[in-house]
């Protein structure tokens, strides 16, 4: 398929520009590299540096079986200190896209979405159809967006897919994580293995949870990219999916610093810090969805070989 790839020099449009590379698709990456790298975009795709609400219109005239949509703002803290960047950045110019799809006739469009987009959950593993109540102004934005999706979807024959991502991590090959702003937790930790920082904080150790550190649900670039592959085959006119992607597993903040020192042999010295506002004790993903109607099956769901690839994959960048 000929593929518009927006934001494909990000970390995960990076990872999926690959991926669709490698799978014999056509890829255009637009990314205006506010936040991404030139260098980041694959071999083999024609890269446009543009900004997306501007140049949405123009680049679908040329004809696109479909869209994967990651170009966003995504820090958090952030989204809660200038709202308008996030508006303007994910609301404003996704609906310029939309209109871009409709106005040519796209027919497919796959959308980087959040899990973020549920906010505090009521219970764990979160389904698809559990309560999206955001609690910051990024998961909110993005909730918008995947609404005038349905709203696209529904009154022009849309075919769409949102994926709603939970925590991210690992490298596929020389694409992986290259935050400016690194808040992650596995690259931090990293950092501290590669001697860039001396120690990790980690946020609260009385949450309610087995080791009282908060809990999350890793899953590998690669596997989620593979998700937006088999998104994109499964859309059907008029539809618009939502799935949540993760590996199903949570997994402490103190047990990824244990992994990440078995991994490196590096002691990774460890602090408790206070909690951070609005982190939720434990986010889990049911996939259920996504693994009976896509078929889709985690590969790479061991949080050591997650940290291995993350750790490969910063220790060449380190090097480099
Ligand atoms: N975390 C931490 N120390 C850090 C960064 C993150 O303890 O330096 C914790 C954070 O509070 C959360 C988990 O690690 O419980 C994952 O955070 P991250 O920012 O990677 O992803 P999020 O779950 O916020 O999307």
């Amino acid at each position: 398929m000929k593929l518009l790839v927006t934001g494909g020099a990000g970390y995960v449009g990076s990872v999926c520009a690959a991926r669709l590379l490698e799978n014999g698709h056509d890829v255009t990456v637009v990314d205006d590299l506010s936040t991404g790298h030139a260098d980041a975009v694959p071999a083999g795709a024609e890269f446009v540096q543009a900004d997306l609400a501007d140049t949405a219109g123009q680049l679908l005239a040329d004809g696109y079986d479909g869209v994967l949509h990651f170009a966003a703002k995504s820090l958090v803290g952030e989204s809660m200190q200038d709202p308008d960047k996030y508006w303007q950045g994910n609301v404003v110019t996704s609906l310029r896209l939309l209109e871009a799809i409709r106005e040519h006739g796209t027919p497919r469009l796959v959308f980087s979405s959040t899990a973020a987009t549920y906010g505090e959950p009521e219970s764990v593993p979160i389904p698809e159809d559990a309560p999206t109540r955001p609690t910051n102004t990024y998961g909110a934005t993005k909730l918008a967006i995947d609404h005038a999706i349905s709203s696209y979807a529904t009154a022009h024959g849309l075919g769409a897919t949102s994926l709603r991502y939970f925590n991210v991590a690992g490298a596929h090959g020389a694409f992986g994580e290259r935050h400016t702003t690194e808040t992650h937790l596995i690259p931090i930790v990293l950092q501290v293995a590669l001697g860039l920082r001396e120690q990790v904080q980690m946020f609260g150790d009385d949450w309610p949870t087995a080791d009282g550190t908060c809990v999350r649900d890793y899953i590998h670039v690669t596997d989620l990219a593979d998700a937006h592959l088999l998104a994109l085959e499964h859309t059907r006119p008029g539809e618009h999916r939502v799935y949540n992607l993760g590996n199903g597993t949570g997994f402490s903040v103190q047990q990824v610093v244990e992994t990440c020192r078995e991994v490196t042999g590096h002691p990774i010295p460890a602090a408790v810090a206070p909690r951070r506002a609005g982190d939720p004790a434990t986010l889990v993903a049911s996939s259920d969805r996504a693994r009976s109607e896509l078929s889709w099956q985690p590969k790479h769901a061991d949080l050591g070989v997650i940290v291995r690839d993350a750790w490969e994959f910063a220790r060449g960048r380190n090097a480099g």
